[in-house]
């Protein structure tokens, strides 16, 4: 198969990557996604698709699903070419001068610069270690919540002390037909807020909340049925459960960007301040990915790195054309891209 060729490849289809697609497209410069994950949206959609995020500039509130689908709405008019379900696996740099980053589905794509914009890498959640939990999962055993309807009216068992358990528990205790949190001891990592509501919950009969850990998962045909509980005094017993929600954090693996042959601090790509741009020419970094004094991995931060990239990229783009700074109030050209006028 040939190579595709483009304007820019922007690895990771997170918020950062998402609206990275905007700022350039308003310059006229076609990207490219690549994103392991089977859809848009990153740590959003893949971690908190339904919680409301507060610190987006002039929106009030909107779940991690919202923003996401905002964000999409708002790239659609450039028409941005997605690589889902494939990992950007290895760069390099051709004899023409110009980056090629293959996947691990045999594409090649071809450009100018490639965006990193790849977050923390691929995260893994930490499997409890239970025998035969891997046929549970995906049916009965959840590292995430999609879709909160799937847990309605279900035994829900929910084990661990930081936010996500925490969290979690609040959220279906409402729609669970019974919810049993388990930690190993009773104190939490999670903000003090929720520890409060859940104890509160607790007290009314609403869930159930053990000191305690898990042995063993009984079920039929990988759909679970009971979890088995040790409490601190080595009581054994079976609780019944539908579903499991283990929260016990999180493994960040760069992957392959490890192997990219950039400059790493930590596993993070330092960058300069005024283009996002990484040590070597043409490689930018935005978002979680990077690095520089002061760094905050928030969204907002990403959106503004994201804007300032897509200046540096488009005289690498476009080496011979000059750059107008336009506002997308009162210019035609760019409404015009945007199809709005
Ligand atoms: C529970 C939680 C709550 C949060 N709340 C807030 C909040 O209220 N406000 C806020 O501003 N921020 C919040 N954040 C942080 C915010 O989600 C991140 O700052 C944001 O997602 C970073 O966006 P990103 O696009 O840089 O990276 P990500 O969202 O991590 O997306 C990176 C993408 O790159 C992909 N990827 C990585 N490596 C490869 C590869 N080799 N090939 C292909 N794809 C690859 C990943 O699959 C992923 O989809 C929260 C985070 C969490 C976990």
């Amino acid at each position: 198969m040939s190579a595709i060729e483009t304007d820019v490849i922007i690895v990771g289809a997170g918020p950062v990557g998402l609206f990275a697609v905007f700022e350039l497209g308003l310059l006229d410069l076609k990207c490219h996604l690549i994103d392991i994950l089977d859809r848009p949206g990153g740590q959003c959609t893949e971690l908190y698709p339904e919680k409301p995020i507060f610190d987006i500039p002039g929106i009030p509130h909107i779940t991690g699903q919202g923003l996401t689908d905002q964000l999409m709405a708002q790239i659609k008019p450039f028409a941005p070419q997605f690589h889902l379900s494939q990992s950007a696996t290895a760069l390099k740099k051709r004899d023409d001068g110009k980056w090629q980053i293959t996947t691990d589905d045999e594409v090649e794509i071809v450009a100018p610069v490639v965006v990193i914009a790849a977050g923390a890498g691929t995260f893994v959640s930490k499997r409890p270690p239970l025998p035969g939990i891997d046929s549970y999962e995906g049916k009965s055993v959840f590292y995430a919540v999609k879709k909160m309807e799937a847990f309605r009216d279900k035994h829900v068992v929910i084990a661990g002390g930081g936010d996500s358990a925490l969290d979690w528990t609040l959220n279906l205790q409402p729609i669970a037909k019974s919810l049993t949190l388990v930690h190993h001891r009773d104190g939490f990592r999670a903000a003090p807020h929720s520890v409060e509501r859940m104890r509160a919950l607790q007290a009314e009969g609403k869930i159930q909340f053990h000191v305690a850990s898990m042995k063993a998962l009984s079920g039929t045909d990988c759909v679970l049925e009971s979890v088995t509980l040790v409490g601190a005094d080595k009581k054994e017993w079976e609780q019944k459960a539908d579903m499991l929600l283990p929260f016990f954090g999180l493994t960040i693996k760069l992957g392959p960007i490890a192997e990219f042959g950039l400059n790493l601090h930590e596993n993070l790509i330092p960058v300069d301040t005024a283009k996002f741009e990484s040590s070597t020419p043409g490689i930018f970094a935005i978002g979680d990915i990077n690095t520089y004094p002061g760094k905050l991995k928030l969204i907002l931060c990403g959106f503004h790195e994201a804007a300032l990239m897509a200046q540096a990229a488009f005289h690498i783009c476009r080496p011979n054309e000059k750059l107008r700074f336009q506002y997308t109030t009162s210019s035609s050209s760019l409404q015009k891209k945007l199809g709005v006028a």
